[in-house]
């Protein structure tokens, strides 16, 4: 797939959707256009701007853009369940070990 180089600055999530790049904003979400290159498209409120949204109503980028979202959502809960790991690996490890223990 596609290798992009880490940027030091600013960690602004771009996903690589089916070939498609699509840069989460949060309110918004760009989308790169294939047909265009160096084109974006801007989804919000599932909406786009491009040519395709206008006349049928619907359009590949709001695909694009909703799992852009997805995966949005699935990187910050795995930083929390991360975060929840760290805080409750002592107490349950110490419970486990007690509820391993022979009480007799
Ligand atoms: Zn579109």
């Amino acid at each position: 797939m596609q290798t992009t180089a880490s940027a030091p600055v600013a960690p602004i999530p771009t996903y690589t959707i089916d070939g498609d790049t699509a840069i989460y904003l949060g309110p918004a979400v760009l989308v790169s256009s294939k047909s265009e290159p160096g084109r974006w498209y801007s989804v919000q409120d599932g909406a786009c701007h491009c040519k395709g949204y206008f006349y049928r109503g619907t359009c590949r980028h709001l695909s694009v853009a909703a799992k852009a979202v997805e995966l949005d959502r699935a990187s910050a809960s795995t930083e929390l369940s991360a975060a929840e790991v760290a805080a409750f690996s002592g107490p349950s490890l110490r419970a486990l070990a007690l509820a391993m223990e022979p009480a007799n």
